[in-house]
């Protein structure tokens, strides 16, 4: 039996963006323009042991509005719609250190924090240089992951590793350096969530990099790398930010399924 309960999809925003503005040097491919609906999510992982670990964490999208995203359900309202105490949650996956994954990190005083060892030393090289001018992530993003550092609850991890029993993730950079893409073995065949090594449907499908990238390469690497993964492993891919997968996957039950989707 798999130590894993379920695996949830919650919501807390979203926005409309165009194929050509997110897909890199998409005139290549010949096709026509269109919108695309982008979800902005986090994701609940419950253990048959009753543990509860979260995939990222949101972020307060009234407080700074960066590419016009539109609030919808802000974190700590979605995580008391779902009924989850922050306080009760025991470990949060940070995929990376944008300022939409990261962004309320600073909740989970008790979870031990899981991240990549490229990203911290992206990030903090970056912090430490007074770099972070026009970047996807803040000083104060930042200081939830060094609090966690300081009290001994951040686990830096630089290759494949099975965090908890069933739960593994992997280093594969391309958007951020330290970038982590998380497999959830399930008792319904297994789950990869690619957050953002693939934000949409389409990259999955054709192996098409994001616009946003710090290693062009390491990218598509990754894309290839994702569809191996799931062949090996018979585990189903789901994108970051694809409005599709509620479409795919059911809603929660009762008034959390207005933003919940159960994924497993
Ligand atoms: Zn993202």
């Amino acid at each position: 039996m798999s130590s894993v309960k379920s695996v949830w999809s919650v919501k807390y925003g979203g926005r409309i963006v165009r194929k050509a503005d997110v897909f890199h040097d998409y005139a290549q491919y010949g096709l026509p323009d269109g919108d695309l609906d982008m979800h902005y999510n986090f994701w609940v992982i419950r253990t048959n042991d009753g543990k509860i670990i979260l995939q990222d964490t949101g972020y307060d999208i009234p407080k700074k509005d960066w590419l016009g995203e539109i609030s919808e359900t802000p974190t700590p309202e979605g995580l008391a719609l779902i009924g989850v105490d922050p306080a009760e949650v025991a470990m949060v996956l940070c995929s990376h250190f944008h300022y939409d994954h990261i962004g309320y990190l600073g909740l989970f005083t008790n979870a031990q924090v899981v991240a990549g060892q490229r990203e911290w030393d992206y990030w903090i090289g970056k912090l430490e240089a007074n770099q972070l001018e026009g970047e996807f992530s803040t000083a104060d993003d930042l200081a939830a992951v060094i609090a966690a550092k300081e009290d001994g609850r951040l686990r830096l991890v630089a290759e494949e590793t099975e965090v908890a029993p069933g739960i593994t993730v992997y280093p594969i950079g391309g958007h951020c350096p330290g970038e982590l893409l998380t497999r959830i073995e399930t008792a319904s065949g297994g789950l990869i969530l690619a957050i953002d090594a693939a934000h949409f449907y389409e990259q999955v499908e054709h192996e098409w990099p994001f616009f946003a990238f710090t290693d062009l390469h390491e990218m598509q690497d990754g894309l290839a790398f994702i569809n191996r993964l799931a062949r090996e492993t018979g585990a189903t891919v789901i994108p970051g930010h694809d409005a599709r997968t509620r479409d795919r996957y059911p809603a929660v039950e009762g008034p959390a399924g207005a933003i919940a989707t159960v994924l497993a």
